[in-house]
């Protein structure tokens, strides 16, 4: 154990006013009140909100963060010890307006792995409470597991907006989200199309069942009628694109997150009474069943894998245009 080890620091990613540095800190102690557990980081993965963190848009100083999968060290009432888990990130107060709603995710307090008033993965260890724990079954691998977050993510999108598996879907964007969320929905059942600007990055799906086209290759004239695109591109001219792909009352799904903004004329929207929606966060179990049952090819998305002391060459490598996900060991 830990503790009784006499070990009192650890190694950890520090992100603070923008600058990022490995550090020695205190070994976070599990909460009892909150019912907490400590869990040693077996890997961790570089996700492009960690960039959105490191660079400000996100308002955020402690460790960095928030994809992982572990075994826990320390389990205070017992049962937990040893096993390999995965987490979900947010942790709500369950108390406030929201949570009162079942609104967890958007709780008025909520805290966020790595993001919002919580120490992230990018460290030899952290703690969550139990109940955002999930163990993760035998047949996945680690380089699988720590895929479950961006995974949940998009098992989200066909629950929170009832996506009919007879229908297909368009997805913009052959980035880190895209690629993830096409495997999610692949193996969901859905039929595909991946629309994306880099052919190295598309030549990884495929897969039966998934279609990816070079964005020059697309062009929206032809391709009109589209009963649901998800915009995961990142950037802010995905937006266009997908109002020019959606048929009328179809539905766009809004993943992209960048702080950026930019000019947009959505006349379209109104006129051809789409539905914008946007999505983040999902169920951990769903993402592990879908796992467990399935491969999803995620291990071809790695580019690399660096030691926790080699953290800023990892954040250099992932932040290149040519990076898919890129893995962390502490
Ligand atoms: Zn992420
Ligand atoms: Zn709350």
């Amino acid at each position: 154990m830990l503790f009784s080890r006499g070990v009192t620091k650890i190694k950890a990613l520090i992100v603070d006013k923008g600058t990022v540095e490995l550090r020695d800190t205190p070994v976070p102690r599990p909460d009892p009140d909150r019912d907490e557990i400590l869990i040693r980081v077996k890997k961790a993965g570089i996700c492009s909100t960690d960039f959105e963190v490191i660079e400000g848009m996100i308002n955020f100083s402690g460790v960095l963060g928030h994809e992982f999968v572990g075994v826990v060290e320390n389990d205070p009432s017992g049962g937990l010890e040893g096993k390999r888990v995965v987490g979900e990130i947010n942790i709500p107060c369950w108390e406030c307006s929201r949570c009162q709603k079942n609104q967890y995710k958007h709780c008025l307090n909520i805290e966020t792995l790595g993001m919002r008033r919580r120490d992230g993965v990018f460290a030899e260890f952290l703690t969550l409470p139990r109940s955002n724990v999930h163990l993760v079954p035998k047949s996945i691998t680690d380089n699988e597991a720590v895929f479950t977050e961006p995974l949940a993510a998009a098992v989200e999108i066909a629950e929170q907006y009832h996506l009919k598996p007879s229908e297909p879907i368009t997805i913009i964007g052959d980035g880190r989200l895209g690629l993830v969320t096409a495997r999610a929905l692949w193996g969901m059942g859905y039929s595909i199309e991946v629309i994306g600007r880099h052919q190295d990055k598309l030549a990884t799906l495929d897969l039966p069942g998934i279609t990816a086209h070079l964005e020059a290759d697309f062009p929206a004239e032809k391709h009109t009628d589209l009963p649901v695109v998800i915009e995961a591109s990142g950037s802010t001219s995905g937006l266009e694109k997908a109002l020019q792909l959606t048929a009328p009352r179809g539905k766009i799904i809004y993943k992209t997150t960048t702080a950026q903004s930019h000019e947009i004329n959505l006349a379209d929207l109104a006129i051809d009474e789409i539905q914008l929606l946007g999505s983040r966060c999902g169920p951990f179990a769903p993402a592990l069943n879908l796992l467990a049952r399935n491969d999803l090819h995620l291990e071809e998305l790695i580019t690399a894998e660096y030691s926790l002391d080699e953290a800023k060459l990892a954040l250099k490598k992932a932040a290149q245009k040519s990076s898919l996900k890129v893995i962390l060991k502490p």
